[in-house]
Order: structure tokens, then C-alpha cells, then sequence
């Protein structure tokens, strides 16, 4: 006997079509994450180059700038000191401190030597020290000329000066020997007095109008002697002569020390410049390095300021992105989750859901296969409901259903007033049968009768059932009593026409049914039990009458 199984359909293709690769949300999630992480990259990108950037540029101004504005600042000490120490060395009083300052000269002009090396400076630079250095040697030998010229000039006053302590003396006692006044000695003071100005005037004119204005003086103080007297006093005169007007004598000597001095200030002055010369020079060359790395500095500001201007661009389209990113997120995985929980959760509890999720993607997919579990579901439990109202021998409603149904059919009947009939038919000597012709053959004998109960009772409203056993109920609503006891006799006959071999029975030779009719004329709700009951009695009755029978 084939048993009726739960089915479990296929599912439809639309149902369990491939996600497509395109709408998936991993694809999604992979591309906004692609994005944001190739941003971020290109951003630490754009930061290193600048570091590189800065990096050059700090470099620059620690390996070229900073040292060569020292470098600038050395030179310019040393340039200082060598202006302090020409113009001393240039006005030095004696020869010992010339020499020791042109000694610190020389050590300076090695230091700045030193210093243009170092910095690999341009050949001009270099010339300009080498003129510098043969200017100074110049500039000291004038110094020391001058000073020997200056030391001669005293020598030769102090002499001027014992010369004419002599000529007092020796004067006064000729005159005193002679027994006559001393004349014109007055005006040898006066000429020795002059004279000594010489070293205190430092004008070239004045200098020879005071050499001519003595030498016209000495003119007039020899005149003034004893002429022809060849005494001791004319020969001093003389010398004194000689002592101030001589090439070596006082005024000449002073001369050429004005003239060497001259030369030695126009030196020093000369010096002077060639020294602040260099310094400018030096000041111009660390001018040009700090101003090529200043201009790299402010170009590769400028750079930072558009890079920065750019990462801040990129990190605000990362941010956009990712925002993007989880709002898509939010929008279609949450949202969808939320509703596909809504949608199950209505769907468990039978109602229909509002928004359906379409779409191709995972959550779309799962939706889907839960559309299909959900009407899997739906339908097993129909199935099973049939099932549970179903005999699974004959398929005819069984016991529960038919309970069911009477309920009903007595609460319509009683809406409705209508007559309410009820069969109970019993199968004669079945158990005979049964020990008889086997079980099996029993199975396929009730499944035969119920074909023949569903022939013979083929009304919409009428209900057939397997009662239990081999007893079956057929209720048959809007039937009298007359009507039901036509149609229980004419499934009697149904059932004797069908010829079922039944040597065993009492009634006859082949399988026959007995029937009790119960009919309420105006059946009601509570008569339930009532109904089967006397249904049952008939049948007890039809029994008794022999079988075969409708009672
Ligand atoms: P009676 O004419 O008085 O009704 O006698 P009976 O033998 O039919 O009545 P009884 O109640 O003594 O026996 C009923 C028998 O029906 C017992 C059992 O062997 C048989 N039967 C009940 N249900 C089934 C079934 O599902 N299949 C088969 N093959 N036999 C059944
Ligand atoms: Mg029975
Ligand atoms: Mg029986």
C-alpha cells in the first residue's frame, strides 16, 4: 500500500540563481575598501616625498647655507682685526710695537689664508689676498722707514741743542776774553727755538717756509759776527748750519719724514680699502649661498603649502569614501538585514511582508531562500494537515475529520433547519474474512468498499468516512429520513453487485455491508452524540436482523 509522503519541492531557478559578482556586497565593500586603502597610500605617499623634500632643504642650509654665513662671520673678525691692526701698525710709535704688530698681521693674513682654502672661494678673492699681503709688507716698511726717519730728526734736534749750549758758552766767554758785548746770540736762540717747531709741524709748506725762514735767520746771525774772525763761535755757527740744513740735518730729514709718512697714510688707506674690499667680497659670496638656499627654502615652502593643500584633498575624499562606504553599508546590508528579519518574523507569525528585498546580491540570495524554506514549510504543513484528516488505508477522512465535520454539518443544519442523516455501515463477518482469505486481502477489500462509498456518495456536501476497523459513516446534511434510507440501500446493493467472494459470511457468499440510518428531522448543534449514537443502534439492530440489512 503506497503511504502519501511530506513533499519537498524543487527549487524554482529564479530562486537559486547565481549571485552576480557585479551587485555582490563583498565586490562592494572590496572596491569602497580598494579605494579608501589606495588613498590612504598615495596620501603617505605625497607625505614622504615631502619629507625628502625637507630633508634636502635642511640639509642644504646645514651644509652650505649656515657654514658659509660662519665662514662670512669669521672673515669678518679677522678682516676687523686686520683693520685695527694696519692702522696701528700704521701709526706705531716705536719700532718694537710696529714689529710686533706686524707680526699679528702676518699670523691674521695666514688665518684668512686659511679661511679661503676652506671654503674653496674664487680665484679672485685669492689675488685680492695676495695684493693685500704685498700691501701690508709695503705699509711696514714705510712704517719702519718713517720711524727711523722720526728717531733721526730727534737725534739730530737734541744734538742742535747741545750745539747751542756750546755756542752760549763759548760766546760769552770770548766776549768776556775781548772785554765786549755778545751780539746776535739772541737770534741763534731764536733760530734754535724755531727750529725746534719742526718736529711738531706736519705740513709739507709750512715746513719749508719755516727751513727758509731759518735759513735766511742763520744769514742774518753770521753777518752779525766779527767779520774775518775765524773764532770758535763762527765754526759752532757753522755746524749748527749744518745740523739744521744740511741733506741729513734737521729740517731735510723732517721733510722726507712728512713725505714717508704721507706715503705710509696713502698705503694705509690704500690697505684700508683692499681690506673692506675683501670683507665685501666674502660678504657677497655668503649673500649669493644663503640666497640660493633661501630661495630653495621658500620654493619647497611653497610646494608644502600645495601638497598640503593636496593631502588635505585626498584625506577628505578617504573620508567621503568611507563615509560613502558605510552609509552603502548601512543602507545595503543593515537596512536589508533588518527588514529580512521583519520579513521572517511576519512570516512566522503568518502575515504577509510589507517591502520585499529584490536585488542580486547575498542578502537578495538569502531573502530568496528564505522565501522558498518559508513556502517549503507552508506547504508540508498542509500536507501534513491533509495527512492528520486522512485515513491513510482507504484516503477517505478519518475518524477526526469526520468528528469534525459532524460538528459542523449539525451547527449549519441547525442555521439552516435542515435535516441532518447519518449512516454507520459495518462490513458482515469481516473478522471471518480476514482469518480466511489473509489481512492483505482484508486491506484491499476495505479500500474497495471506499471506492464504492465515494461512488455511491458523490453530493459536495456529503462527507465519507473510515469510522475504524471495518466501519465506516457517512454523514449527508440536508437529507430526511426516506432519502438517507434510499441512498444506504442503494450502496447495500453497490456493494452486493460488486461480488466479493466471502464464503464465510453469514449473510451470503460474498461480502456484504449493514447499515443503520439515524435521521434528525431538525438536527441542532449539541445532538452529537445523540446521532452516532442512534445511528450505531440501527446498525446493532441491522445485526440482529441477519446482516445484509438497512435498519
Ligand atoms: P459482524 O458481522 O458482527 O460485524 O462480525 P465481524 O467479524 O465483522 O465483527 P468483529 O467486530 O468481530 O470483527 C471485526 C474484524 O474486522 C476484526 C478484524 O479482523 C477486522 N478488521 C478491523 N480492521 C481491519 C483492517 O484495517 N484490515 C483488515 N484486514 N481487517 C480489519
Ligand atoms: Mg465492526
Ligand atoms: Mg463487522
Amino acid at each position: 500500500m503506497e503511504k502519501p509522503a511530506l513533499q519537498t519541492a524543487a527549487a524554482p531557478p529564479h530562486l537559486i540563481a547565481p549571485i552576480k559578482r557585479r551587485y555582490s556586497i563583498t565586490t562592494m565593500l572590496t572596491l569602497t575598501s580598494l579605494l579608501v586603502l589606495l588613498l590612504l597610500i598615495s596620501m603617505v605617499a605625497m607625505m614622504q616625498s615631502r619629507l625628502l623634500h625637507f630633508q634636502q632643504d635642511i640639509s642644504d642650509i646645514a651644509t652650505n647655507a649656515i657654514p658659509s654665513v660662519v665662514h662670512s662671520s669669521k672673515v669678518y673678525s679677522k678682516i676687523n682685526q686686520l683693520l685695527y691692526l694696519s692702522e696701528a701698525m700704521g701709526k706705531a710709535p716705536s719700532q718694537a710695537v710696529r714689529h710686533n704688530l706686524y707680526l699679528d698681521i702676518q699670523q691674521n693674513l695666514q688665518g684668512l689664508e686659511q679661511l679661503t682654502e676652506d671654503r674653496q672661494s674664487v680665484l679672485y678673492q685669492e689675488a685680492q689676498l695676495v695684493a693685500l699681503t704685498e700691501e701690508l709688507a709695503s705699509l711696514n716698511e714705510l712704517t719702519s722707514e718713517r720711524l727711523d726717519l722720526q728717531q733721526l730728526v730727534q737725534a739730530r734736534l737734541v744734538q742742535v741743542y747741545q750745539l747751542y749750549d756750546q755756542l752760549q758758552l763759548t760766546a760769552k766767554n770770548e766776549a768776556a776774553a775781548k772785554g765786549s758785548q755778545t751780539t746776535g746770540l739772541l737770534d741763534v736762540a731764536e733760530v734754535v727755538a724755531q727750529s725746534g717747531k719742526a718736529i711738531t709741524i706736519n705740513h709739507l709748506l709750512m715746513l719749508r717756509q719755516l727751513q727758509q725762514q731759518v735759513s735766511a735767520q742763520l744769514q742774518h746771525v753770521a753777518l752779525g759776527t766779527t767779520p774775518g774772525a775765524p773764532g770758535k763761535t763762527n765754526q759752532l755757527l757753522q755746524q749748527l748750519k749744518q745740523l739744521l740744513l744740511a741733506d741729513d740735518g734737521v729740517f731735510p730729514l723732517r721733510i722726507k719724514q712728512l713725505v714717508v709718512t704721507g706715503r705710509a697714510n696713502g698705503r694705509s688707506n690704500f690697505v684700508r680699502s683692499l681690506v673692506l674690499d675683501y670683507a665685501r667680497l666674502a660678504e657677497n659670496r655668503s649673500y649669493e649661498v644663503s640666497g640660493h638656499v633661501l630661495a630653495d627654502a621658500e620654493l619647497s615652502n611653497q610646494q608644502t603649502r600645495q601638497y598640503s593643500q593636496q593631502i588635505l584633498l585626498v584625506s577628505a575624499l578617504a573620508i567621503l569614501f568611507l563615509a560613502a562606504g558605510i552609509y552603502l553599508v548601512h543602507l545595503r546590508v543593515v537596512r536589508r538585514l533588518e527588514q529580512l528579519n521583519t520579513n521572517v518574523l511576519k512570516q512566522m507569525q503568518g502575515k504577509l511582508a510589507a517591502h520585499q528585498i529584490y536585488g542580486n546580491d547575498e542578502i537578495a540570495a538569502i531573502a530568496r531562500s528564505f522565501q522558498f524554506f518559508a513556502a517549503t514549510v507552508k506547504q508540508q504543513q498542509k500536507d501534513l494537515e491533509l495527512l492528520s484528516y486522512t485515513d491513510s488505508l482507504t484516503g477517505l477522512a478519518n475518524r477526526r475529520a469526520l468528528e469534525l465535520r459532524l460538528h459542523e454539518q449539525l451547527s449549519q443544519a441547525q442555521r439552516q433547519q435542515w435535516p441532518l442523516s447519518l449512516l454507520m455501515i459495518d462490513v458482515d463477518c469481516f473478522k471471518a474474512f480476514n482469518d480466511h482469505y489473509g489481512h492483505q486481502a482484508g486491506d484491499e477489500t476495505l479500500q474497495h468498499i471506499a471506492r464504492l462509498l465515494e461512488k455511491g456518495f458523490n453530493r459536495a456536501a456529503d462527507v465519507v468516512a473510515r469510522y475504524g476497523g471495518e466501519e465506516f459513516v457517512v454523514i449527508l446534511p440536508n437529507t430526511d429520513k426516506a432519502g438517507a434510507l434510499i441512498l444506504a440501500r442503494q450502496l447495500q446493493e453497490l456493494v452486493v453487485q460488486a461480488k466479493i467472494a466471502h464464503e464465510h459470511n453469514l449473510a451470503a457468499p460474498y461480502v456484504t455491508v449493514s447499515i443503520g440510518v439515524a435521521a434528525l428531522e431538525r438536527a441542532g448543534s449539541t445532538d452529537f452524540d445523540l446521532i452516532l449514537r442512534q445511528a450505531d443502534n440501527a446498525l446493532y439492530m441491522a445485526k440482529d436482523a441477519g446482516r445484509n440489512t438497512v435498519i
